[in-house]
C-alpha cells in the first residue's frame, strides 16, 4: 500500500488538466519514504503521447531536495487520451527502479490515477491509498 496525500493527488490532476491535450510530467518529493509534494516539471517533448522531464527541472529538484534533507521518491505524468497504464515507452524509459511512477488518465469521465514500480522492463502496479495529510 502506497500512501499519497490528497493534496498531492489534486495537484497532479490539476497539472494534467492544465497541460492537456499534451502530457504533463513532474516529480514526487518527500521525506523518509513518504510523498508530500508534487513538483511540476516541463515536458520537453510537448506531446499528447509522450513525455520527458526537462533535465534542468530534474537537476533543480535534486539540488533542492538535497538542501532540504528530502528526496525524490517518484515521477508522475498524464495520459490525456488513454488509460492509466504504462506505455511501452514509459517502461523502456523508466530509469529509476526505486521510483513510484504515477500515471493520471484523463480519458474517462473522471481522472484515474494508478501507481507502478518499473524494474528491468516490467511494470508492477502498487495499490494506492489517498490520505488527508
Ligand atoms: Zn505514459
Amino acid at each position: 500500500m502506497i500512501s499519497i496525500p490528497q493534496h498531492v493527488l489534486d495537484a497532479v490532476v490539476a497539472h494534467a488538466r492544465a497541460e492537456a491535450p499534451n502530457e504533463c510530467c513532474g516529480l514526487l518529493l518527500g521525506r523518509a519514504g513518504a510523498i508530500d509534494e508534487a513538483l511540476p516539471a516541463r515536458n520537453v517533448r510537448r506531446s499528447p503521447a509522450a513525455f520527458q522531464v526537462d533535465p534542468v527541472d530534474h537537476f533543480a529538484a535534486i539540488r533542492r531536495t538535497r538542501a532540504e534533507g528530502r528526496e525524490i521518491l517518484g515521477a508522475y505524468h498524464s495520459h490525456p487520451h488513454s488509460a492509466a497504464l504504462p506505455s511501452a515507452t514509459d517502461i523502456a524509459e523508466a530509469h529509476y527502479p526505486e521510483f513510484l511512477h504515477l500515471i493520471v488518465s484523463l480519458a474517462g469521465p473522471a481522472p484515474e490515477v494508478r501507481g507502478y514500480h518499473i524494474r528491468s522492463g516490467e511494470a508492477v502496479e502498487g495499490e494506492l491509498e489517498f490520505c488527508e495529510t
